[in-house]
């Protein structure tokens, strides 16, 4: 088990496949992107599987998401869905994406045994995307929605982030857009992980403001299962339900205490906190002959140190080094 000195358990694996991209979204990445790593020292197809093979199998993970940077972007992502969906027990997988490339992957995806997807997407109008993801492909992400629900990968659920005077009064167009399309839509508060230190306390949009907003246009109601457990999502029945739209406020209503989650970068260090400020190398040890058991005690390490919250709202917080791109979100 992968457990902490809190009582955590770590089950659920965020696996960075890329921290390369082809959007710029302005809460993540600068304009002019951010200086990629170099081939070699991304961990190859047979490492990245290798690992998700000993969590799954030696260290109780339990659900691999796989995410970036763009994970679409990662020419052997069938291949390293298909081999966890091989591993006995078979893991749940799900991928982060921004959707770009999703409509003409999808299928195969879905016959790698993909059990779901999660689509960015912060606007319905295209101007807003441009100025936001600073690229024109708006009709891009919609056709992969799509496509992704026409896969079979299915409930497609929406990750959407909130700048203020920039897309903060399209929350309640979003909404009605997924409910009519039948995805499911998770608002998230930023958080202080853009490569160019931008996110200010004093300008987020926090989920109270968020459920006021939808508020304004919809009745909502707290879901039955209103105790979060580990999901980070606070969901909420629509108009009446059965639908819901979700509220995941990682800085104003913290979920740290019930976090399951660790994270393998692009280039295979364990973090376990997004906020980490410290991380563990697995790359060498894979790279110089160490044997699974080696590994996965370094890996048990890693998470045994993991600290009892984010801390964004102490004082001395400071935000890690890493943007979210090159954690895996
Ligand atoms: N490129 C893929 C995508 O955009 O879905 C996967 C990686 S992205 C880093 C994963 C998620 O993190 C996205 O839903 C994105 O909106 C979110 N994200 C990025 N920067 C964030 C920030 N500063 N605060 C909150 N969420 C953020
Ligand atoms: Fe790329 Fe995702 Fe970051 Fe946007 S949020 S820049 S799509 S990695």
């Amino acid at each position: 088990m992968l457990a902490d000195s809190y009582g955590r358990v770590a089950t659920d694996l965020r696996v960075s496949l890329t921290d390369r991209c082809n959007l710029r979204c302005s809460y993540c990445m600068p304009p002019e992107g951010l200086e990629w790593l170099p081939k070699d020292e991304v961990l190859t197809d047979d490492e990245v599987n290798r690992l998700i093979r000993i969590g799954v199998t030696m260290l109780g993970i339990e659900e691999i998401r796989f995410t970036g940077g763009e994970p679409l972007l990662r020419r052997g992502l069938t291949g390293i869905v298909a081999a966890s969906t091989a591993l006995r027990p078979r893991p749940q997988t799900a991928l982060t994406t921004n959707g770009i490339g999703l409509a003409r992957t999808a299928p195969a995806l879905a016959e790698a045994g993909l059990d779901r997807v999660n689509v960015s997407l912060d606007t319905l109008r295209p101007d807003v995307f441009e100025r936001l993801a600073r690229r024109r492909r708006l009709p891009d992400v919609l056709e992969g929605m799509a496509g992704a629900a026409t896969a079979g990968l299915t409930p497609v659920k929406v990750n959407t982030v909130l700048m203020r005077d920039v897309n903060d009064a399209e929350a309640p167009d979003l909404l009605r857009y997924c409910l009519d399309h039948g995805y499911q839509l998770r608002f998230i508060e930023q958080m202080p992980l853009d490569a160019q230190h931008g996110w200010r306390r004093d300008t987020m949009v926090t989920a109270d403001e968020i459920l006021d907003r939808l508020g304004a246009a919809y009745r909502l109601d707290p879901a039955d299962d209103h105790t979060r457990g580990s999901a980070p999502a606070e969901l909420f029945y629509v108009d009446g339900g059965p639908e819901t739209v979700g509220v995941i406020g990682s800085v104003t209503r913290p979920f740290c205490g019930a976090c399951d989650r660790v994270r393998l970068t692009a280039e295979g260090e364990i973090r376990n906190c997004l906020f980490a400020r410290e991380e563990s190398d697995l790359r060498a040890p894979l790279r110089s002959g160490a044997t699974d058991e080696e590994i996965a005690e370094r890996w048990r390490a890693a998470v045994a140190s993991k600290l009892p919250g984010h801390g964004i709202n102490d004082p001395s917080f400071l935000q890690p080094s890493r943007p979210m791109s090159a954690i895996g979100g």
